[in-house]
């Protein structure tokens, strides 16, 4: 017999990853489509299936070599029914049958869950896990997203949308409006979008000792995420202000889900996590401050190390773990 593959799917807003694996997580093809959000989004899972069928068909497989799909969602997703909720930036309606679309054009079972959970699930079972089973983490990229595993398994809550780290209120009052619709969420600070809010904010106040941040900012009109870590290896007066700001918020709100779960390892993640110990430092010291003395003894805090493959990896790990549910198998 054959040895039986794994697809994961990584679906994001302006591209679709997408992988070939082993029941070992080993990936042997990864590639990726465009997004097509266009006409409410009913492009979507078709391109997705062209893509697989295209590919099947090039590395001379057949689709019964393949156990089904584990796929990765931006938003709320219930992971029993497949059911989307609000992914307004895909072009989808309100409760969109992700997973009945998906069976139906691929004919392979089918598993969604929340991507920031699929990345989770991936570190978990390949990456900075190392075999815990208690993790939760968190991607700090151009939003904040996060996934609560407890024994080997993601919390889903009630209504699908537990793990929202980014919407932890960090400022009570007169925070920056969200995404979400709230002020002053953890994401509003620690996303590279927030990052890089604080610093403008910090520059327009007028710059008093020499700053290379400062000088970027005139030559350019902009900064990004990634200057304010450059700057503030070079000791920066403002970039190392920022990441103070953003190291004490994140550190407090990492103490305080640590002290609820006291989980193995908190894994960072996501575009900002590559700042390494810049930021990682200041976040331990934080959380050390933050957390109750058992739990800042015993939960690390690590950085990702799968990189963009973690959500594809954790959505195959869905679909091998979680496959039995699938209505096409029942
Ligand atoms: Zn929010």
């Amino acid at each position: 017999m054959t040895e039986q593959m794994l697809i994961g799917v990584d679906l994001g807003g302006t591209t679709t990853k997408l992988a070939f694996m082993n029941h070992y997580g080993e990936i042997s093809h990864k590639w990726e489509i465009p997004t097509d959000n266009t006409n409410e989004g009913k492009n979507i899972t078709t391109n997705i299936a062209k893509a697989i069928d295209e590919k099947i068909k090039e590395l001379h497989l057949t689709k019964n070599q393949f156990v089904g799909i584990g796929m990765g969602a931006p938003g709320p997703v219930n992971l029993q029914t497949g059911v989307v909720y609000n992914t307004v930036n895909l072009g989808w309606k309100d409760h969109y049958p992700l997973k009945d679309l998906l069976e139906m054009e691929t004919s392979l079972p089918a598993v969604i869950d929340n991507d920031a959970n699929c990345a989770a699930l991936g570190e978990m079972w390949k990456g900075a896990g190392d075999g815990a089973k208690d993790l939760v983490c968190v991607t700090l990229g151009t939003g904040v997203g996060g996934g609560v595993i407890t024994n080997g398994d993601i919390v889903q809550g009630i209504s699908g949308a537990a793990g929202e780290i980014g919407h932890i209120t960090a400022i009570p009052e007169g925070g920056t409006p969200c995404n979400c619709g709230k002020t002053g969420c953890l994401e509003t600070i620690a996303s590279a979008t927030g990052i890089v809010r604080l610093a403008v904010e910090k520059l327009k106040q007028g710059v008093e000792s020499a700053s290379e941040l400062a000088s970027i900012y005139s030559e350019l009109g902009h900064v990004s995420a990634k200057d304010v870590f450059d700057t503030a290896r070079e000791g920066d007066p403002i970039s190392t202000a920022v990441i103070k700001e953003v190291a004490s918020y994140l550190g407090l709100a990492l103490a305080n889900i640590a002290n609820t779960l006291n989980p193995e390892k908190i894994v960072l993640g996501g575009g900002v996590s590559k700042a390494g110990d810049i930021l990682l430092t200041p976040v331990k010291q934080k959380f050390q401050t933050y957390a109750f003395p058992r739990v800042a003894q015993s939960t690390e805090i690590e950085l990702a190390t799968l990189g963009n493959d973690a959500g594809v990896i954790g959505a195959a790990w869905l679909i091998k773990h979680k496959g039995s549910n699938s209505t096409l198998n029942s």
